[in-house]
């Protein structure tokens, strides 16, 4: 399968730009530059340096003394703990700037032109679709879109607006760039949709948990309602229960003319009472119950 990279531009992104630079002890990381390699590189880019250095074409450095730069530059980003896989760079320059004739030519691999990003690619076995370069001039990203990687300029802290069909994004630091690599790449794709996927759950569960309560409280509010009507209509029923009692217990004791008859009244006008104190009972639970 093939890998995906972050190709960045050297001067002024990585490191400091002097202007031509052309002494080992000259390399100064930019802040920030370490932790921005290693961040993509946990990731799971490749981290590959493309710059052109037509100091060589114009005759203030050789080639060797390039690699001596790119070796202090080596050892410091892995004095910080960070690293790339591969430097290319583009020694040519056309026109009369170029004193070493050796150099003098329009060479593909200088940016804005993308032979760089293409070499890499075909060598290192790079998805340039699926990569992206990071530069702080135009160059870079023209080149970036040449080859069909997805580009980050780095603005100046003026935060100029640029306005170019080949810059997909501006970023004011390599922090920032850090983050938009890190959001559009495969794991940043799949940890939000992860993210929301998860949100959706949470929302489908609270919705969940919702229905039920409602579905509680609506039967419990039903069962207390028809509890009280239960207990109102027993009352009722036992109240006039207990009023037929009265009424017969009244003319039973006026009808009867003898003692048993007395008797068997007051008996019946007891139960009567005990029936009303029943009734009341049940009306007092009911308004309870209500409550
Ligand atoms: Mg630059």
């Amino acid at each position: 399968m093939s890998k995906a990279a972050v190709f960045w531009d050297r001067d002024g992104t990585l490191i400091a730009d002097p202007g031509y630079l052309n002494d080992p002890d000259q390399v100064e990381l930019l802040p920030g530059a370490a932790e921005a390699l290693r961040r993509l590189s946990e990731t799971g880019y490749e981290n590959v340096v493309v710059t052109n250095q037509s100091g060589i074409a114009r005759g203030l450095l050789d080639e060797e003394r390039l690699k001596q730069i790119h070796d202090r530059m080596k050892r410091l980003f892995a004095d910080a703990g960070a690293g790339f896989e591969a430097i290319y760079y583009c020694p040519y320059l056309d026109g009369p700037e170029a004193v070493v004739e050796e150099y003098r030519k329009d060479s593909d691999l200088r940016k804005p032109k993308p032979g760089m990003l293409i070499q890499a690619s075909l060598e290192r076995k790079i998805d340039l679709t699926a990569s992206w370069v990071i530069g702080d001039s135009l160059r870079d990203a023209e080149a970036g879109r040449a080859a069909g990687c997805r580009t980050i300029l780095l603005t100046a802290a003026d935060g100029q607006i640029v306005n170019s069909p080949d810059v997909d994004f501006v970023a004011a630091s390599l922090a920032e760039a850090v983050e938009i690599v890190q959001k559009y790449s495969p794991q940043g794709q799949m940890r939000e949709a992860t993210a929301s996927m998860i949100a959706a759950a949470d929302q489908e569960t609270t919705n969940l948990l919702r229905d039920i309560l409602n579905f509680l409280r609506t039967a419990e509010r039903r069962t207390k309602e028809e509890d009280f009507s239960l207990i109102q209509l027993t009352g009722a029923i036992v109240q006039m229960l207990a009023l037929a009692a009265f009424i017969w217990a009244f003319f039973a004791m006026i009808r009867g003319g003898n003692a048993l008859a007395l008797l068997s009244g007051i008996q019946q006008l007891l139960f009567s009472i005990f029936l009303q104190l029943f009734a009341l009972a049940l009306f007092m639970l009911a308004r309870k119950s209500d409550r």
